[in-house]
């Protein structure tokens, strides 16, 4: 009876252990995430309290988020909800089908305290059906005006996203299976990252070169050529474990200065708590993927453990550099 006993006792230590959730080994770092998904009051609202939650039940300092989304609510109201944590950028969600706002509509919104352009081209193929007219190079010269206007005003690409994830031949993803189409992508991308020097960019997912060895080296050739690119995490931590696990610590390690913290996390409108709780948990998880060597990633991983002066790089130093006001916030804060 009692080895019985003893044996459940351990047993539930050993399941408690497993998904015991991490506490942070640098509370101290404050952490912006570049890449989150709020279009409302109410999904502003549960991203504060999973800042929160992150501080009390992790011990990690969540203390910034940049919003992507199309805003559904007067301005002034979301960012009050956002008690000062939340900026927010203007975004062009389905560019292949024309851009809905004019330069000078857009550069006048940056004046008045938006953080920059979201472009969304990622796959027209998603949204253009079969035999309906659309764009379907993110280098086409409609966009020219937009982009040269920005690089004249100074204004940040926020989030150029493009692609989508395209794994090796034996796990190509759902995405994008095919792998030319996938390249004709990245090639365009790389024309406007070419042809507008001046215009910093940060490239959601990557830039979705992130799914295979070689497309690693291929990120590492463009941002070695293009010092106006940088890139941000989101999205990517659960392809990990496709790539060599030496060849992402290093390149992580390699451009530093180069890669943003960002989650791709949003919320449906009205979330119960529960679900905050468990986004929060979320959060956690990424955290413990860069700064231990954990199993993550629902095992299929191990973490990078990156050293300190990398994280505080990739949480917040290279976010400080690039979105205006955030600094002043952060000495606020
Ligand atoms: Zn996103």
């Amino acid at each position: 009876m009692k080895r019985i006993l003893l044996v459940t006792i351990l047993n539930f230590v050993a399941v408690a252990t497993l998904f015991s959730q991490y506490q942070s080994k640098y509370p101290d770092i404050p952490i912006v995430d570049v890449h989150v998904h709020a279009c409302g009051i109410t999904d502003v609202s549960n991203f504060v309290k999973v800042s929160e939650i992150t501080k009390r039940k992790y011990a990690s300092n969540l203390a910034f988020f940049i919003d992507l989304d199309i805003l559904t609510d007067p301005i002034a109201e979301i960012k009050a909800a956002g008690k000062g944590r939340f900026f927010f950028a203007v975004s062009e969600m389905s560019p292949h089908k024309g851009i809905t706002k004019t330069p000078e509509e857009i550069v006048s919104k940056l004046r008045d305290g938006y953080v920059g352009l979201k472009f969304w081209f990622s796959d027209p193929r998603r949204t253009i059906l079969e035999g309906e007219e659309g764009i379907t190079r993110a280098d086409d010269p409609s966009y020219d005006r937009l982009f040269s206007t920005l690089e004249r005003e100074n204004a940040l690409m926020t989030s150029f996203h493009i692609a989508d994830p395209n794994g090796p031949f034996y796990d190509r993803t759902r995405w994008m299976a095919d792998p030319v189409y996938y390249w004709n992508q990245i090639r365009a991308f790389e024309n406007v990252v070419a042809k507008y020097p001046d215009l910093t960019i940060v490239a959601a997912h990557c830039a979705w070169l992130i799914c295979q060895d070689a497309q690693i080296d291929y990120l590492r050739y463009l941002l070695s050529r293009y010092p106006n690119l940088h890139v941000d995490l989101s999205a990517t931590f659960p392809y990990m474990h496709l790539v060599n696990y030496n060849n992402l610590r290093d390149f992580y390690i390699e451009y530093q200065d180069r890669i943003l913290f960002g989650s791709d996390i949003g919320f449906n409108q009205r979330l119960l708590d529960e679900a905050v709780e468990r986004t929060a948990g979320r959060y956690a998880d990424y955290f413990a993927t860069l700064e231990t060597d954990r199993e993550v990633n629902k095992g299929r991983s191990k973490g990078l453990n990156l050293p300190r002066e990398v994280l505080e790089k990739i949480y917040y130093k290279n976010a400080l550099r690039l979105y205006p006001g955030l600094k002043e916030s952060m000495d606020l804060q």
